[in-house]
């Protein structure tokens, strides 16, 4: 191994003894000193020098990092939202223009419109059938002390009114799917509660 300075110029690389560095660095790192670098005081002298540097090599190619916690979720999360992001639903355009719109974005429209009815928080929308934008499946949460049917039904009317607006299409089936209850919130002082609970964050691949 060559050691080169960094301008070009190439210094003396050999030791008092005449052994070059670049060879004893090669030799350190391989295991192999021969009988000549274990002996010589200037050899060892210039081994000791490398030695913090190649313990830190080694033990880098030792170690397994651990990634953080949730770090294999938020990965998968992000690779599924991703896949949506490429999943096109086609809307109404004139012939023969075509219109489409990405799941991930119709989903984020959809969501939207559902957070602005107090005391539900949308967790995630999506839409199950391929290509088909008017079949929408959507999960809340609910304010505690909300009738989940009448939630339900105004989150349908809801979502009906901004497909028509935002996608122009009308949607043929909404699935509605109550998955949690928060205390906390919009409608907080008709909570029950005495430990208020915020609404849930959006469900990992779900916009
Ligand atoms: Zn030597």
């Amino acid at each position: 191994m060559a050691i080169n300075h960094p301008d070009g110029h190439q210094p003396d690389s050999r030791l008092p003894c005449g052994r070059d560095l670049g060879t004893l660095h090669e030799h350190l790192t391989a295991g192999t000193l021969d009988a000549h670098e274990q002996a010589c005081p200037g050899c060892r002298q210039a081994a000791d020098a490398f030695a913090p540097a190649l313990q830190a090599v080694v033990s880098l190619a030792t170690q397994r990092p651990e990634p953080p916690a949730g770090f294999v979720e938020s990965v998968m999360a992000r690779i599924r939202a991703d896949i949506r992001r490429t999943r096109y639903l086609a809307l109404p355009a004139g012939s023969p223009s075509t219109l489409t719109i990405t799941e991930h974005a119709a989903s984020a429209i959809m969501s939207g419109a559902a957070d602005t009815i107090p005391g539900v928080t949308s967790r995630g929308c999506r839409f199950p059938a391929p290509r088909d934008p008017t079949h929408v499946a959507i999960s809340i949460s609910l304010h505690y002390g909300l009738h989940a049917a009448t939630a339900a039904d105004h989150v349908r009317t809801t979502l009906r009114k901004a497909a028509r607006t935002h996608l122009g299409i009308r949607l043929r089936q909404i699935d509605v799917s109550i998955d949690d209850v928060h205390t906390h919130g919009p409608d907080a002082t008709r909570a029950r509660s005495s430990t208020p609970t915020a609404p849930s964050p959006r469900m990992p691949g779900w916009c």
